[in-house]
């Protein structure tokens, strides 16, 4: 388990630093805009920084299930399947390394969804 911990700490790492670079270009990107003031160049930029939000989002949400798995791993319950309480399995954890249910219970889950 030890090193499930290094890489969600590596992967927490290298998500602060994507987030804030990313940051840092859409700024940029709102500074070239202004300068600019072609409505054409600004309609691209827009769609631009559409994506770079997206991206933005898609990293901070990531980031937010490394931070609660690391929190697991601290409080001792990480690899516990959070609706029926038992282990999920190590290989499981390594291709999914938030899972927060077990094999049975996630699929169970997607059924009920899927249903919905
Ligand atoms: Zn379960």
């Amino acid at each position: 388990m030890r090193s499930i911990k290094r890489e969600l700490e590596r992967k927490r790492s290298a998500l602060t630093e994507a987030i804030h670079s990313s940051m840092d270009s859409t700024r940029e990107a709102d500074h070239f805009r202004e300068l600019a003031k072609d409505p054409y160049g600004s309609a691209s930029l827009t769609h631009d920084e559409e994506i770079a939000a997206a991206v933005v989002d898609r990293r901070a949400r990531e980031l937010q299930q490394v931070n609660s798995a690391l929190e697991d791993i601290e409080a001792g319950r990480y690899g516990v399947c959070r609706d029926c309480g038992s282990e999920i399995a190590e290989a499981r954890l390594r291709v999914l390394p938030f899972a927060t249910r077990c094999v049975a219970c996630q699929a169970e889950l997607e059924t009920i969804r899927r249903a919905a």
